[in-house]
Protein backbone atom coordinates (compact mmCIF):
# COMPACT_ATOMS: atom_id res chain seq x y z
CA UNK A 1 0.00 0.00 0.00
CA UNK A 2 0.93 3.02 -0.46
CA UNK A 3 1.63 6.38 1.57
CA UNK A 4 -1.77 7.87 1.32
CA UNK A 5 -3.81 4.81 1.39
CA UNK A 6 -1.83 3.83 4.74
CA UNK A 7 -2.31 6.97 5.74
CA UNK A 8 -6.44 7.02 6.06
CA UNK A 9 -7.05 3.00 6.17
CA UNK A 10 -4.03 1.41 8.10
CA UNK A 11 -4.90 0.05 11.60
CA UNK A 12 -8.29 1.24 11.02
CA UNK A 13 -11.62 -1.08 10.48
CA UNK A 14 -14.89 0.01 10.94
CA UNK A 15 -16.43 -0.78 14.34
CA UNK A 16 -17.19 -4.87 15.00
CA UNK A 17 -20.27 -3.52 16.80
CA UNK A 18 -22.09 -0.88 15.09
CA UNK A 19 -20.14 -0.17 12.24
CA UNK A 20 -18.92 3.11 12.74
CA UNK A 21 -16.70 3.77 9.99
CA UNK A 22 -14.40 6.34 12.60
CA UNK A 23 -12.50 4.32 15.41
CA UNK A 24 -14.80 5.37 18.60
CA UNK A 25 -13.10 6.70 21.42
CA UNK A 26 -13.29 3.62 23.96
CA UNK A 27 -13.34 6.15 27.32
CA UNK A 28 -13.22 2.96 29.94
CA UNK A 29 -10.08 2.08 32.75
CA UNK A 30 -11.17 -2.01 32.28
CA UNK A 31 -12.76 -4.78 30.26
CA UNK A 32 -15.56 -7.06 31.67
CA UNK A 33 -14.20 -10.65 31.57
CA UNK A 34 -16.60 -13.62 31.39
CA UNK A 35 -14.76 -15.51 33.88
CA UNK A 36 -11.28 -15.32 35.22
CA UNK A 37 -8.28 -14.51 32.78
CA UNK A 38 -11.55 -15.40 29.76
CA UNK A 39 -11.22 -12.08 27.98
CA UNK A 40 -11.17 -10.06 24.35
CA UNK A 41 -7.98 -9.37 24.54
CA UNK A 42 -8.33 -6.48 26.83
CA UNK A 43 -7.96 -6.46 30.42
CA UNK A 44 -6.94 -3.02 31.48
CA UNK A 45 -6.27 0.15 29.93
CA UNK A 46 -2.40 1.09 31.10
CA UNK A 47 -1.93 -2.13 29.01
CA UNK A 48 -3.89 -1.75 26.03
CA UNK A 49 -7.02 0.16 24.50
CA UNK A 50 -8.88 -0.23 21.53
CA UNK A 51 -8.34 3.20 20.32
CA UNK A 52 -4.82 3.13 21.12
CA UNK A 53 -4.10 -0.01 19.41
CA UNK A 54 -5.73 1.03 15.78
CA UNK A 55 -3.79 4.56 16.37
CA UNK A 56 -0.42 2.27 16.79
CA UNK A 57 -0.91 0.06 14.02
CA UNK A 58 -1.30 2.69 11.80
CA UNK A 59 1.36 4.58 13.01
CA UNK A 60 3.92 0.88 12.19
CA UNK A 61 2.69 1.18 8.89
CA UNK A 62 3.94 4.94 7.99
CA UNK A 63 6.68 4.01 9.48
CA UNK A 64 7.12 0.60 7.73
CA UNK A 65 7.76 -1.38 11.21
CA UNK A 66 6.10 -3.87 12.45
CA UNK A 67 5.40 -2.08 16.72
CA UNK A 68 4.15 0.56 16.98
CA UNK A 69 3.99 1.88 20.82
CA UNK A 70 2.26 5.25 21.72
CA UNK A 71 3.37 7.01 24.90
CA UNK A 72 1.63 10.20 26.83
CA UNK A 73 4.62 12.20 25.49
CA UNK A 74 7.65 12.70 22.97
CA UNK A 75 9.28 12.39 26.33
CA UNK A 76 8.23 9.41 27.83
CA UNK A 77 8.61 7.43 24.27
CA UNK A 78 12.25 8.86 24.70
CA UNK A 79 12.19 8.14 28.74
CA UNK A 80 10.91 4.38 27.68
CA UNK A 81 13.68 3.96 25.45
CA UNK A 82 16.40 4.32 27.59
CA UNK A 83 15.13 2.15 30.22
CA UNK A 84 16.42 -0.84 28.29
CA UNK A 85 19.96 0.18 29.20
CA UNK A 86 22.15 -0.50 32.85
CA UNK A 87 24.12 1.23 34.93
CA UNK A 88 28.02 1.19 32.65
CA UNK A 89 26.10 1.11 29.26
CA UNK A 90 27.19 3.89 27.17
CA UNK A 91 24.63 5.82 24.65
CA UNK A 92 26.08 8.29 21.91
CA UNK A 93 24.15 11.08 21.29
CA UNK A 94 24.65 14.79 19.28
CA UNK A 95 25.51 17.44 21.45
CA UNK A 96 22.21 19.66 19.43
CA UNK A 97 19.78 17.19 20.31
CA UNK A 98 15.99 18.06 21.29
CA UNK A 99 16.87 20.29 24.60
CA UNK A 100 14.43 17.95 26.26
CA UNK A 101 15.96 15.00 25.16
CA UNK A 102 19.10 16.39 26.46
CA UNK A 103 17.83 17.35 29.68
CA UNK A 104 16.09 13.61 30.23
CA UNK A 105 19.37 12.38 29.57
CA UNK A 106 21.85 14.53 31.45
CA UNK A 107 19.52 15.07 34.56
CA UNK A 108 17.90 11.99 34.82
CA UNK A 109 19.70 8.76 32.92
CA UNK A 110 23.31 9.72 33.99
CA UNK A 111 23.00 10.12 37.60
CA UNK A 112 21.19 6.63 37.49
CA UNK A 113 24.71 5.12 35.93
CA UNK A 114 24.21 5.47 32.32
CA UNK A 115 27.10 7.09 30.49
CA UNK A 116 26.56 9.59 27.95
CA UNK A 117 28.74 10.66 25.14
CA UNK A 118 27.60 14.19 23.57
CA UNK A 119 29.20 14.17 20.39
CA UNK A 120 29.62 16.96 18.11
CA UNK A 121 27.23 16.48 15.31
CA UNK A 122 30.46 16.88 12.58
CA UNK A 123 31.68 13.46 14.82
CA UNK A 124 28.95 11.79 14.31
CA UNK A 125 30.17 10.75 10.66
CA UNK A 126 33.06 9.06 11.87
CA UNK A 127 31.00 7.03 14.46
CA UNK A 128 33.12 4.37 14.61
CA UNK A 129 36.13 6.06 16.37
CA UNK A 130 33.38 6.97 18.76
CA UNK A 131 31.93 3.87 19.60
CA UNK A 132 33.38 1.26 22.70
CA UNK A 133 33.33 -1.80 23.95
CA UNK A 134 30.10 -0.52 26.24
CA UNK A 135 28.64 1.51 23.58
CA UNK A 136 24.61 0.07 23.49
CA UNK A 137 22.97 3.23 21.28
CA UNK A 138 23.63 5.45 19.40
CA UNK A 139 20.62 8.02 19.12
CA UNK A 140 20.30 10.52 16.40
CA UNK A 141 18.02 13.23 15.44
CA UNK A 142 17.68 14.29 11.90
CA UNK A 143 17.16 17.39 10.81
CA UNK A 144 18.28 19.45 13.46
CA UNK A 145 16.55 21.76 15.72
CA UNK A 146 16.94 24.79 14.89
CA UNK A 147 19.64 24.40 12.42
CA UNK A 148 17.97 21.98 10.13
CA UNK A 149 21.68 20.03 9.90
CA UNK A 150 21.47 16.75 8.52
CA UNK A 151 22.67 13.39 9.60
CA UNK A 152 23.04 10.57 7.13
CA UNK A 153 21.20 7.73 8.80
CA UNK A 154 22.52 4.53 6.80
CA UNK A 155 25.98 5.62 7.31
CA UNK A 156 25.89 5.62 10.80
CA UNK A 157 23.04 2.73 11.06
CA UNK A 158 25.51 0.53 8.90
CA UNK A 159 28.63 0.83 10.95
CA UNK A 160 26.46 0.25 14.34
CA UNK A 161 24.81 -3.07 13.22
CA UNK A 162 28.21 -3.98 12.61
CA UNK A 163 29.20 -3.49 16.23
CA UNK A 164 26.10 -4.58 17.46
CA UNK A 165 25.27 -1.14 18.82
CA UNK A 166 21.63 -0.19 19.41
CA UNK A 167 20.27 2.83 16.77
CA UNK A 168 17.37 5.06 17.58
CA UNK A 169 16.06 8.08 15.49
CA UNK A 170 14.05 11.30 16.64
CA UNK A 171 11.35 11.28 12.83
CA UNK A 172 9.93 14.53 14.80
CA UNK A 173 11.25 17.43 12.40
CA UNK A 174 10.66 15.20 9.26
CA UNK A 175 7.93 12.89 9.60
CA UNK A 176 6.83 9.34 8.24
CA UNK A 177 5.97 11.04 4.93
CA UNK A 178 9.66 12.56 4.35
CA UNK A 179 11.82 10.05 5.86
CA UNK A 180 11.95 6.01 7.22
CA UNK A 181 14.48 5.95 9.27
CA UNK A 182 13.85 1.87 9.68
CA UNK A 183 14.31 1.75 5.94
CA UNK A 184 17.55 3.32 6.66
CA UNK A 185 19.01 0.71 8.94
CA UNK A 186 17.38 1.55 11.89
CA UNK A 187 16.47 -0.37 15.57
CA UNK A 188 14.05 2.15 16.57
CA UNK A 189 11.98 5.33 15.45
CA UNK A 190 10.81 7.71 17.67
CA UNK A 191 8.88 10.98 17.45
CA UNK A 192 6.51 13.59 19.06
CA UNK A 193 3.48 12.97 17.77
CA UNK A 194 2.77 16.37 18.91
CA UNK A 195 4.11 17.56 16.22
CA UNK A 196 3.39 16.57 12.55
CA UNK A 197 1.27 13.30 12.93
CA UNK A 198 -1.13 15.14 15.59
CA UNK A 199 -0.59 18.21 13.00
CA UNK A 200 -3.33 20.29 15.05
CA UNK A 201 -1.60 21.87 17.82
CA UNK A 202 -4.11 20.26 20.12
CA UNK A 203 -2.27 16.95 21.85
CA UNK A 204 0.64 16.19 23.74
CA UNK A 205 1.79 12.42 22.64
CA UNK A 206 4.65 9.95 21.96
CA UNK A 207 5.63 7.46 19.36
CA UNK A 208 8.23 4.36 19.22
CA UNK A 209 8.24 2.17 16.30
CA UNK A 210 10.48 -0.90 15.68
CA UNK A 211 10.29 -3.92 13.63
CA UNK A 212 12.28 -6.15 16.33
CA UNK A 213 10.09 -8.20 18.00
CA UNK A 214 12.29 -8.49 20.93
CA UNK A 215 12.65 -4.73 21.32
CA UNK A 216 9.25 -4.37 20.64
CA UNK A 217 8.11 -7.01 23.56
CA UNK A 218 11.22 -5.06 25.86
CA UNK A 219 9.31 -2.03 25.37
CA UNK A 220 5.84 -2.92 25.85
CA UNK A 221 7.46 -4.41 29.41
CA UNK A 222 8.46 -0.95 30.30
CA UNK A 223 4.99 0.74 29.06
CA UNK A 224 3.17 -1.13 31.27
CA UNK A 225 5.47 -1.68 34.14
CA UNK A 226 5.88 2.40 34.27
CA UNK A 227 2.32 3.77 33.17
CA UNK A 228 3.17 6.28 30.10
CA UNK A 229 0.15 5.49 28.47
CA UNK A 230 -1.74 8.31 26.05
CA UNK A 231 -5.68 8.47 26.47
CA UNK A 232 -8.27 7.50 24.04
CA UNK A 233 -9.61 10.96 23.60
CA UNK A 234 -6.05 11.82 22.35
CA UNK A 235 -5.36 8.71 20.35
CA UNK A 236 -8.91 9.60 18.38
CA UNK A 237 -7.54 13.24 17.74
CA UNK A 238 -4.13 11.77 15.92
CA UNK A 239 -6.04 9.28 14.42
CA UNK A 240 -7.98 11.79 12.71
CA UNK A 241 -4.79 14.32 12.27
CA UNK A 242 -2.66 11.47 10.34
CA UNK A 243 -5.54 10.95 7.81
CA UNK A 244 -4.04 14.56 5.86
CA UNK A 245 -0.37 13.73 7.29
CA UNK A 246 0.47 13.45 3.52
CA UNK A 247 -1.18 16.60 2.49
CA UNK A 248 -0.49 19.08 5.42
CA UNK A 249 3.62 17.84 4.78
CA UNK A 250 3.04 18.37 0.75
CA UNK A 251 1.65 22.09 1.51
CA UNK A 252 3.94 22.67 4.62
CA UNK A 253 7.96 21.69 2.47
CA UNK A 254 5.69 24.08 -0.38
CA UNK A 255 5.57 26.73 1.33
CA UNK A 256 8.53 26.20 3.43
CA UNK A 257 10.35 26.19 0.43
CA UNK A 258 8.62 29.42 -0.85
CA UNK A 259 9.55 31.31 2.50
CA UNK A 260 13.42 29.91 2.32
CA UNK A 261 13.79 30.86 -1.03
CA UNK A 262 12.19 34.48 -0.78
CA UNK A 263 13.80 35.05 2.82
CA UNK A 264 17.49 34.47 1.40
CA UNK A 265 16.79 37.05 -1.23
CA UNK A 266 15.80 40.11 1.18
CA UNK A 267 18.48 42.52 2.27
CA UNK A 268 17.95 42.50 5.39
CA UNK A 269 18.20 38.77 6.36
CA UNK A 270 21.65 37.11 6.70
CA UNK A 271 21.92 33.21 6.72
CA UNK A 272 18.88 30.74 5.63
CA UNK A 273 18.95 27.61 7.16
CA UNK A 274 16.97 24.95 5.21
CA UNK A 275 17.82 21.99 3.23
CA UNK A 276 16.22 22.74 0.03
CA UNK A 277 18.13 25.59 -0.28
CA UNK A 278 21.35 24.57 -2.85
CA UNK A 279 23.70 26.31 -0.74
CA UNK A 280 22.41 24.40 2.53
CA UNK A 281 25.35 21.85 3.86
CA UNK A 282 22.96 18.83 3.85
CA UNK A 283 20.95 19.57 0.62
CA UNK A 284 22.32 16.47 -1.07
CA UNK A 285 22.21 14.11 1.66
CA UNK A 286 18.55 15.41 2.45
CA UNK A 287 17.78 15.31 -1.51
CA UNK A 288 19.13 11.29 -1.04
CA UNK A 289 17.77 10.58 2.42
CA UNK A 290 13.80 12.42 2.85
CA UNK A 291 11.54 12.92 0.03
CA UNK A 292 11.21 16.60 0.99
CA UNK A 293 12.57 19.40 2.98
CA UNK A 294 10.28 19.99 5.67
CA UNK A 295 8.21 22.79 7.16
CA UNK A 296 10.75 24.38 9.63
CA UNK A 297 13.01 27.58 7.99
CA UNK A 298 15.52 29.50 10.61
CA UNK A 299 16.75 32.73 9.35
CA UNK A 300 19.26 35.15 10.96
CA UNK A 301 18.41 38.98 10.66
CA UNK A 302 21.85 41.05 8.79
CA UNK A 303 21.03 43.45 11.97
CA UNK A 304 22.53 41.45 14.55
CA UNK A 305 20.76 42.47 17.75
CA UNK A 306 18.80 40.33 20.36
CA UNK A 307 16.38 43.12 20.61
CA UNK A 308 16.25 43.82 16.35
CA UNK A 309 15.16 39.76 16.79
CA UNK A 310 12.69 40.12 18.97
CA UNK A 311 10.93 43.73 17.86
CA UNK A 312 10.43 41.08 14.76
CA UNK A 313 9.06 38.59 16.45
CA UNK A 314 6.78 40.93 18.39
CA UNK A 315 5.06 42.52 14.70
CA UNK A 316 4.22 38.61 13.37
CA UNK A 317 0.73 38.87 13.02
CA UNK A 318 0.09 35.12 11.36
CA UNK A 319 3.19 33.61 12.68
CA UNK A 320 2.30 33.18 16.07
CA UNK A 321 5.23 33.88 18.62
CA UNK A 322 5.22 30.47 20.36
CA UNK A 323 6.93 26.83 21.22
CA UNK A 324 6.17 23.85 19.18
CA UNK A 325 5.91 23.05 15.41
CA UNK A 326 4.04 20.75 12.79
CA UNK A 327 1.02 22.76 13.36
CA UNK A 328 -1.31 23.53 10.49
CA UNK A 329 -0.36 27.13 11.55
CA UNK A 330 2.39 29.02 11.28
CA UNK A 331 4.31 29.63 14.43
CA UNK A 332 7.52 31.54 15.29
CA UNK A 333 10.04 30.97 18.22
CA UNK A 334 13.52 32.79 18.97
CA UNK A 335 15.88 30.00 19.97
CA UNK A 336 18.42 32.74 21.97
CA UNK A 337 15.47 33.48 24.14
CA UNK A 338 12.87 30.72 24.47
CA UNK A 339 14.43 26.66 23.64
CA UNK A 340 17.92 27.14 24.08
CA UNK A 341 17.71 30.25 26.56
CA UNK A 342 18.93 28.42 30.01
CA UNK A 343 22.30 27.90 27.87
CA UNK A 344 24.52 30.46 28.35
CA UNK A 345 25.54 32.93 25.47
CA UNK A 346 29.05 31.54 24.57
CA UNK A 347 27.80 28.16 24.48
CA UNK A 348 24.65 28.76 22.42
CA UNK A 349 26.97 30.90 20.18
CA UNK A 350 29.56 28.10 19.44
CA UNK A 351 26.95 25.73 18.38
CA UNK A 352 25.74 28.40 15.98
CA UNK A 353 22.89 30.24 17.52
CA UNK A 354 22.84 34.01 16.84
CA UNK A 355 20.57 36.21 19.00
CA UNK A 356 18.49 37.32 16.08
CA UNK A 357 18.74 33.89 14.62
CA UNK A 358 14.51 33.30 14.02
CA UNK A 359 12.58 29.58 13.74
CA UNK A 360 9.51 29.64 11.64
CA UNK A 361 7.12 26.13 11.84
CA UNK A 362 5.42 27.43 8.13
CA UNK A 363 1.73 26.39 8.24
CA UNK A 364 -0.20 25.20 5.60
CA UNK A 365 -2.02 28.90 5.11
CA UNK A 366 -1.89 30.81 1.77
CA UNK A 367 1.75 31.44 1.45
CA UNK A 368 1.23 34.93 -0.38
CA UNK A 369 -0.05 35.88 3.07
CA UNK A 370 2.93 34.55 4.87
CA UNK A 371 5.58 36.54 2.87
CA UNK A 372 3.47 39.67 3.24
CA UNK A 373 3.72 38.93 7.24
CA UNK A 374 7.14 38.48 7.36
CA UNK A 375 8.01 41.02 5.02
CA UNK A 376 6.23 43.61 7.23
CA UNK A 377 8.20 42.25 10.15
CA UNK A 378 11.30 42.54 8.94
CA UNK A 379 10.92 45.64 6.49
CA UNK A 380 9.45 48.25 8.26
CA UNK A 381 13.31 49.67 10.31
C1 LIG B 1 8.84 18.33 20.75
C2 LIG B 1 9.98 17.41 20.51
C3 LIG B 1 10.29 16.36 21.38
C4 LIG B 1 9.55 16.14 22.69
O1 LIG B 1 8.25 15.75 22.48
P1 LIG B 1 7.02 16.09 23.50
O2 LIG B 1 5.85 15.54 22.78
O3 LIG B 1 7.01 17.58 23.65
O4 LIG B 1 7.34 15.41 24.77
C5 LIG B 1 11.35 15.52 21.04
N1 LIG B 1 12.06 15.70 19.91
C6 LIG B 1 11.79 16.71 19.06
C7 LIG B 1 12.63 16.86 17.83
C8 LIG B 1 10.75 17.60 19.31
O5 LIG B 1 10.52 18.61 18.47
Amino acid sequence: MKFATKAIHAGVEPDPSTGAIMTPIYQTSTYVQESPGKHKGYEYARSSNPTRTALQKALAALENGSHGICYASGLSATDAVLKLFKPGDEIIAPSDIYGGTYRLMKRIFEPLGIVFKFVDIEEVGQIDRLLSKNTKLVWLETPTNPLLKIIDIEQITRICKERNVLTCVDNTFASPYLQNPLDLGADIVMHSVTKYLGGHSDTVMGALVTSNDELASQLKFIQNASGAVPGPQDCFLVLRGIKTLHIRMQRHCENAGQVAVWLAAHPKVGKVYYPGLPDHPGHALAGRQMRGFGGVVSFELKDDSYEKAVRTMERMEIFALGESLGGVESLCTHPASMSHGGMPREERLKIGLKDTLIRLSVGIEDVEDLIADLDQAIGTD
